[in-house]
């Protein structure tokens, strides 16, 4: 179920993460007014460990501009119950930004809840649509998007020169608003980072302030763009760690340092147990194994056939077995 709130609910803005599931009931949808009707919709905390968006939010509304908010905002508070447990989502619990229109066409309460809050939004015609995340390892702060438009890379730009580019997976929440209006999802470093938060806020209330979205081109100059091309995962099967040990196998302890980095083919990611079974699983976006495209054993080592770029390479094991180790980028040329 859906709750609808025209108002802040009280203690709101003092809230932490775990508070809200008691505050708010559930997953809500809460209505601010403003000058331009046309609603800014920001959704957080769909991964319940990643707090960016709720404190940018909080940090906004506790000292709003004169005058009041110049547009108005929809606020998604997502999963409340993973967020009282600290984690991005429960034992049980689909992915709440796996679960939205476009998506896999799954019929569980949450893909109804997304549904719903989609059809809510789109009747509300907003001006744009941003999702605030965190994420493990060490990666800049950057903006993804679903559609090569000007609009999109307008926005995104205006969060930063970084903007990657994705169409899988499917049953994220910027890939069901962008059907409707300009979207993006925010990437705000590790949980925790105050200038991530910072950040955020500031592009927040940048876009509240904004008349338009220029239609314009983003100046080639102006950004990086990149392309995912592959998802990585670990089989369940495989075993792993990021310290010595007996395990298949055992990556850099650094190995998160290497995200958004273009690395030379021949670099090692991790030593492989003599004999283990298939190690690593590389998917393209239409889901095809790419694996031995990108990935070889040489000696012992797992090493990248070819050059390539990585992001969101993590160190948090539970993070590599609920989502995945990393994925692989390329840089786009821009016509
Ligand atoms: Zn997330």
């Amino acid at each position: 179920m859906l709750r609808e709130w025209d108002h802040l609910p009280e203690g709101f803005l003092s809230a932490r993460p775990g508070d809200l599931e008691g505050l708010l009931g559930g997953p809500s949808l809460i209505h601010l007014p403003g000058r331009r009707p046309e609603p800014l919709f920001v959704s957080v905390l769909l991964h319940g460990n990643e707090p960016a968006g709720l404190k940018a939010i909080q940090a906004l509304l506790r000292d709003p501009p004169p005058g009041g908010l110049p547009r108005s905002l929809s606020l998604f508070v997502g999963n409340v119950s993973a967020a009282r447990a600290g984690a991005r989502r429960l034992d049980g619990q689909p992915d709440y930004n796996r679960v939205w229109p476009g998506g896999d066409g799954g019929d569980t309460p949450e893909h109804r809840l997304m549904a719903r809050v989609t059809e809510r939004m789109r009747e509300l015609a907003p001006f744009a649509s941003v999702d605030v995340h965190n994420n493990t390892g060490l990666n800049p702060h950057y903006a993804c998007i679903n559609r090569l438009e000007n609009r999109f890379l307008q926005l995104a730009t205006l969060f930063g020169r970084t903007v990657v580019y994705f169409i899988r997976p499917r049953g994220v929440q910027s890939l069901a608003f962008a059907e409707f209006c300009p979207a993006v999802t925010l990437e705000c470093g590790k949980a925790g980072d105050a200038h991530g938060v910072e950040h955020a806020r500031d592009f927040l209330t940048a876009c509240l302030q904004l008349a338009e979205i220029p239609s314009q081109p983003v100046a080639h100059h102006d950004m990086d763009l990149f392309h995912t091309v592959a998802v990585v995962k670990v089989p369940e099967t495989v075993s792993f760690s990021f310290s010595p040990g007996a395990e298949d196998l055992v990556f850099d302890p650094d190995l998160d340092r290497m995200n958004f980095r273009e690395l030379p083919a021949g670099t090692a990611l991790a030593s492989v147990r003599p004999g283990s079974p298939v190690l690593i699983e590389a998917r393209s976006e239409t889901g095809e194994d790419v694996t031995a495209e990108y990935f070889a054993v040489h000696q012992d080592r797992l090493v990248l056939r070819r050059p390539m770029m990585p992001s969101m390479l993590t160190l948090d094991e539970r993070v590599v077995r609920q989502d995945c180790l990393c994925y692989l980028m390329e840089r786009m040329g821009m016509k």
